[in-house]
């Protein structure tokens, strides 16, 4: 194969239908500070994430910065969380000033261990936020069983589970608030963009005011914001994506189907649990690469990239092990999470992902299973 092939391939509407959607913009020449079309995309993604309260924002992770914030919790106050995720879920928490308390999560579907939570918390804590990792649902009921115990706030980070319903409900209706990310990368997308999705209504006013700098009116200045207004020509791109969204999810429910069809029986290769509670947006396909494998995840990672085909370690190293934390929370106990971050790799899925290509990726992991590292001319 002489051609690269990445994890991820960016989702674009015809181009002469994104083309066509702006050459208002050249009209009234109002392109950013929550415009006609910022209106229009937060109407639409309400209705299409089912969820009551929706602001827009210039990007998933200021989207969960601010979204920590609007709860104003005092500066120090602990925050359960998961180290498998993306660094930003860590960041946003440091940065906001608030103390990550990590708690291990399942080795059976990535997401944090509801059951190891409740030891977690101290007086300090304040709140749980969870991740639907790859859009696998959390244990919401329990999560939210055990927060009201104790008085904690609830925050997903919902950034890939973009359209995913939990018992029949928008995942984002849950909690206190969910964040959602429309980076190109993902199965949605605004270019750059994201949202905070909630149900009261007082918390729209707030995000409001932090995405635009707490300012209230022209002489007055209420909260200390920052800037993550989305665009209109982002919240155009927005529009013209989930004209297609329904084919998105389709074709790549088709592509999902036949890496599960034939990888199932490949020894030494297990797959994650799906919450029998939850759809599926099919936005990631993990694999986990066990002990009886005939390779390591490492030798399988270098073995596909041979081929040219860029699987990703997502999610190692943990967040928690980062370089930029040095050793501080290296002695934190995070068993299952650290073992799956050792064997986790995510092979390419995006919509129109050629089925032959599919097909080399399924023959090098099957290959892999019996140690050998299949060379594809
Ligand atoms: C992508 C992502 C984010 C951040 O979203 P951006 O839009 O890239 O800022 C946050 N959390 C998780 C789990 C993500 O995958």
């Amino acid at each position: 194969m002489n051609q690269k092939v990445f994890v991820t391939r960016s989702s674009m509407p015809p181009y002469e239908e994104y083309i066509k959607a702006i050459k208002p913009l050249w009209i009234n020449h109002q392109i950013t500070n929550m415009g006609h079309y910022h209106q229009e995309l937060e109407k639409r993604l309400k209705k299409y994430l089912d969820v009551s309260e929706i602001s827009l924002m210039v990007n998933g992770h200021m989207a969960l910065e601010l979204a920590i914030q609007a709860f104003d919790f005092p500066e120090g106050s602990e925050v359960i969380t998961t180290p498998f995720t993306f660094i930003s879920t860590t960041h946003a928490i440091i940065r906001n000033h608030l103390k990550p308390v990590f708690c291990d999560v399942k080795l059976k579907d990535g997401t944090i261990d509801e059951d190891k939570i409740e030891e977690l918390i101290t007086d300090k804590t304040v709140a749980i936020i969870p991740v639907h990792v790859y859009g696998n649902s959390c244990n919401i009921d329990i999560i939210q069983e055990v927060a009201n115990k104790y008085g904690l706030k609830v925050i997903y980070d919902a950034a890939h589970a973009f359209g995913v319903k939990y018992k029949g409900k928008g995942i984002g209706s849950y909690g206190n608030a969910s964040i959602f990310s429309f980076h190109a990368t993902k199965i949605f997308h605004t270019i750059e963009g994201g949202a905070v999705t909630f149900f009261e209504r007082h918390m729209y006013e707030k995000l409001y005011n932090l995405k635009n700098f707490g300012i209230r009116g022209e002489e007055l200045v209420t909260d200390i914001g920052a800037n993550a207004k989305m665009n209109e020509f982002a919240a155009i791109m927005g529009l013209c994506n989930l004209n297609y969204i329904h084919t998105a999810v389709e074709n790549r429910k088709k592509r999902y189907s036949l890496y599960m069809e034939n990888l199932i029986g490949t020894k030494g290769v297990y797959f994650f649990d799906k919450n029998k509670d939850a759809t599926s947006n099919y936005a990631y396909f993990p694999i986990v690469i066990e002990d009886t494998y005939g390779m390591n995840r490492d030798e399988l990672y270098t073995c596909l990239k041979k081929n040219g085909i860029y699987s990703r370690k997502y999610f190692y190293p943990l967040t928690a092990d980062q370089a930029c934390f040095g050793n501080k929370y290296k002695d934190v106990k995070l068993e299952c999470a650290r073992k799956l971050a050792n064997r986790i790799l995510v092979i390419p899925l995006y919509e129109d992902l050629e089925i032959e290509t599919m097909w080399k990726i399924i023959e090098i992991i099957q290959c892999g299973g019996v140690k050998k590292c299949l060379k594809i001319k």
